[in-house]
């Protein structure tokens, strides 16, 4: 498995570096960017690091070999094509980024991103990231304290093809924008603790319902 904390906590003090632009498989595109925050001031990475920490100790606890793509919250990158390496390398069953959305304050919930299909690059991909991407928001859905996006994709699914994380997989791959960090109510909930512990254990059991097929 690899887990993929979006952005990192270094990344606004290393603007030159995380602008490079990097070959995403059908153009180039940032290394990597900051992120977004909640209104208050929490930050993106923070809670993607904070989510996905949850995440790669429940899944090691269940007997997962689990690769992060980061080793703390406090560097700069990698760039977003190091990240889709990293999983590839590993050969994982399945690679999920998780990050939290800055849409319109008046918008709430997750949704899961999908890899759009790019001649060439990914066909055999698309099936089985789709496959990983449904079970993924089937188990969000129904075990994490947000709906389903009211203002991005149909029915808690987005598919892209701007996403160098995606387009480069050769592995089952997804994104997951947990919440509207920008939303009032999303970043009331997606504030505390337990809210976000909650959110793990569901991206664990859609992660664990794509493997049992
Ligand atoms: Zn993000």
């Amino acid at each position: 498995m690899s887990i993929d904390p979006g952005h990192n906590g270094a990344n606004a003090q290393h603007i030159s570096e995380i602008d490079r632009l990097v070959w995403i498989g059908n153009g180039t595109k940032a290394c990597n960017t900051v992120g977004t925050s909640t209104d208050a001031g929490y930050p993106e990475h923070a809670f993607n690091w904070d989510v996905a920490t949850r995440v790669v100790a429940k899944l090691r606890a269940a007997g997962a070999t689990v690769v992060l793509t980061r080793p703390n919250d406090s560097g700069w990158g990698p760039c977003i094509d190091q990240r889709a390496a990293i999983a590839n390398g590993a050969h994982a069953a399945a690679a999920v980024s998780i990050h939290a959305d800055g849409g319109p304050s008046g918008g709430r919930g997750f949704h899961v991103i999908e890899p759009a299909l790019i001649p060439g690059l990914n066909a055999a991909n698309i099936a089985p990231s789709a496959r990983l991407g449904s079970a993924l928001r089937d188990a969000v859905r129904a075990g994490s304290s947000f709906p389903t996006s009211t203002y991005a994709g149909s029915n808690g699914i987005v598919v892209s093809s701007i996403y160098g994380g995606l387009n480069l997989a050769k592995v089952p791959a997804v994104f997951i924008e947990c919440a509207n960090m920008r939303n009032a109510t999303d970043a009331a909930l997606l504030v505390q603790p337990a809210v976000r512990d909650r959110l793990a254990s569901a991206i664990v059991a859609g992660i664990a319902a794509y493997l049992a097929g």
